[in-house]
């Protein structure tokens, strides 16, 4: 936790109160906070700053807030749509990239994806919002990405990619392809990435006619959460 970050209802004009246990045995057992230590504070949707800690208990942390004028890091230009991964995969994969700067992401249902993990309770609304989270912690960041799922292929294909490819130049990473990844990209870009099993060759074909060039990454082939970090930090 690089940043403590603060729900809105948690601020008042000068002071925060935190009284969560995940929050405060984090900064019990790894800040090891003492009265009047400076920590580093941020309010969700807002800004960054110190705040001074006014007392720690087993029930409760107060801060006096310092000027809070710190903006959050530049998001990077992408939208994310990621083929929907193993519960446990997934929760990695949504703290990883949200700690790398993304702030766009689709869930998106594909042939190889296993039907049971649409049923999966890492898909709740809290348990999403727990990992994007730990990922804004981890970064020093504030500013939540939005999450959508979308549970068909085709409803996709017809209804949401042709908006997104309007704004934006997309890609499909696919290993095989004939192009390797670009490097330093800084215009909007829309980075589709398939499943464990991978995209079958008609997803891909029917992605690359909507408009997406297929890339790949090298002949290694690399995990969900490993090849999305890969291809972030390569692109941008
Ligand atoms: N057997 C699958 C295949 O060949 O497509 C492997 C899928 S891989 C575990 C999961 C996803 O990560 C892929 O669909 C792709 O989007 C991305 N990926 C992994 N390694 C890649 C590579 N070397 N080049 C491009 N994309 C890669």
């Amino acid at each position: 936790m690089n940043l403590i970050l603060l729900d809105p209802s948690e601020v008042d004009a000068h002071h925060a109160r935190i009284t969560d246990a995940r929050r405060l045995t984090h900064l019990h057992d790894v800040h090891r906070a003492q009265q009047g230590d400076r920590l580093t504070v941020g309010i969700q949707g807002g800004a960054m700053g110190k705040a001074s800690l006014i007392t720690l208990s087993q029930h409760e942390a107060l801060f006096a807030l310092e000027d809070l004028c710190e903006s959050a890091p530049p998001a990077l230009p992408v939208h994310l749509v990621l083929a929907l991964p193993r519960p446990r995969m997934l929760a990695r994969t949504l703290e990883h990239v949200t700690a790398l700067g993304v702030k766009e992401i689709t869930l998106l249902h594909t042939k190889r994806v296993e039907k049971s993990y649409w049923q999966s309770p890492e898909l709740r609304a809290d348990k999403i919002h727990q990992h994007l989270v730990l990922g804004l912690e981890q970064a020093r960041d504030t500013l939540l990405p939005n999450v959508t799922l979308c549970k068909g292929f085709k409803a996709f294909l017809e209804g949401q990619l042709p908006q997104l490819l309007s704004e934006r130049r997309g890609l499909v990473a696919h290993p095989g392809m004939e192009n390797a990844c670009p490097r330093d990209v800084d215009e909007p870009t829309l980075l589709l990435v398939g499943p464990e099993g991978g995209f079958i060759p008609w997803e891909v074909e029917q992605l690359i006619q909507a408009g997406c060039d297929g890339m790949h990454l090298g002949p290694r082939i690399l995990r969900v959460e490993t090849a999305v970090t890969a291809l972030l930090s390569r692109l941008f």
